[in-house]
């Protein structure tokens, strides 16, 4: 199959960790037969010192004509002190709204080989996490109405929760069909108890279900979902909740997995492109040094593979890969131990390709 991908490396470590991420996506192309296109364009920082914008219209044109987007990171100190609208984190979120994407996919998956790096107790993470927090990303009170108002007790300020119907359907069906692909185990998050916004969350999930009977759907609100992330991580897999619980939970479910140089994420809209980048930032202290680990880029090439094109097996073996680089003791200095061999971004690199 044919595939064409927009790339916007970015800043500091971006374009590092993402040639390692193009060039196991190309090794894992030639073993199953497809072939990528690559488009590069511009986002973030270096944006900014070509076009004065972080988010060029060219950019936003080749990635909504592209199957799929990959972006490295974007910032730096160089650009710190300017105006919002012009800083490079800008591209994030414009690239985000002009592709229409909506759900934010966050796996947290602790490898046995950097168990040491888990700050739980070994017996509570021994059967292995791997959960994935499906996080609505364009509504509730982010996007909300917000302002500010005189009271009797002084200066007031708001911040509104809102939630249509439509909305709450299209991330619940995404947190379904994500289970159907995984363990079929659903976890609903909301604070019903409390919020009307939560109530009519919550019924709308109860509907969607009706159309997926093999998921096992069960519902924690917040609070108690997060002190159970934390004293039984091995019984979730797929966490589905609104922005602002998202944004907190999918944080505290990363802490599980050693460093944030291994956590990939997707942005998903109702179509097939995504957009897939690292959790981590562009990392200027470490840029340039052959020293960022490109895990969490590649394995974000991973969740391209699977979740916009539907190559599962693909997607399987890039990660199976680099759970073998791992169990070998090969690690990049931010997650290296006493006793195993430390090693650079591109060696990283070539030794997932030389696993998959
Ligand atoms: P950061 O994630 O870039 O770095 C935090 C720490 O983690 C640093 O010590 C860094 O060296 C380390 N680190 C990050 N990625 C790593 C990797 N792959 N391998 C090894 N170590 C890694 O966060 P920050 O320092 O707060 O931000 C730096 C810049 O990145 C800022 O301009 C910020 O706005 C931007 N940023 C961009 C994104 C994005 O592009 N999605 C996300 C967060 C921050």
């Amino acid at each position: 199959m044919n595939f064409k991908i927009a790339v916007v490396a970015g800043d500091g470590i971006g374009p590092e960790v993402m040639e390692e991420n193009i060039k196991v996506l190309n090794a894992v192309g030639e073993k199953f037969g497809h072939s990528f296109e690559y488009e590069y364009v511009l986002g973030g920082g270096c944006a900014i010192d070509k076009y004065g914008e972080p988010l060029p219209r060219h950019t936003i044109d080749v990635c909504k004509a592209s199957d799929s987007v990959l972006l490295g990171a974007v910032g730096g100190w160089k650009w710190d002190t300017l105006p919002g609208n012009l800083r490079p984190e800008k591209a994030l979120l414009g690239l985000r709204g002009a592709l229409g994407l909506y759900a934010n996919l966050r796996p947290a998956t602790l490898h046995q080989a950097l168990a040491g790096a888990c700050p739980l107790k070994p017996e509570l993470v021994k059967d292995g996490v791997d959960i994935m927090v499906v996080r609505e990303l364009t509504g509730g009170m982010y996007f909300g109405e917000k302002g500010r108002k005189q009271t009797d007790m002084g200066e007031a300020a708001y911040d509104v929760e809102i939630y249509s119907e439509e909305e709450v359907k299209r991330i619940a069906r995404r947190g379904f069909e994500i289970a159907m692909q995984r363990n079929k185990h659903l976890t609903n998050v909301d604070k019903q108890n409390v919020l009307e916004s939560s109530r009519l969350w919550r019924s709308v999930v109860l509907e969607v279900a009706k159309e997926y009977p093999e998921v096992e759907l069960d519902h924690l609100y917040v609070d108690n979902a997060s002190m159970q992330l934390i004293m039984r991580p091995t019984t979730f897999d797929v966490i589905v909740t609104s922005n602002i619980f998202g944004d907190i939970l999918s944080d505290e479910a990363s802490q599980m997995t050693g460093s944030i140089g291994m956590l990939p994420s997707a942005s998903l809209g109702d179509g097939k492109l995504g957009m897939y980048e690292p959790v981590h930032g562009s990392a200027p202290d470490i840029a340039g040094q052959d020293i960022a680990n490109p895990i969490a880029t590649i394995l974000s090439g991973a969740m391209m593979l699977k979740y916009s094109f539907g190559l599962d097996e693909e997607a399987k073996v890039i990660e199976d890969a680099v759970t073998k680089v791992l169990d070998m003791g090969y690690r990049t200095a931010d997650i290296y131990s006493e006793g195993t061999k430390k090693v650079g971004t591109k060696e990283m690199g070539k030794l997932i390709r030389e696993n998959l």
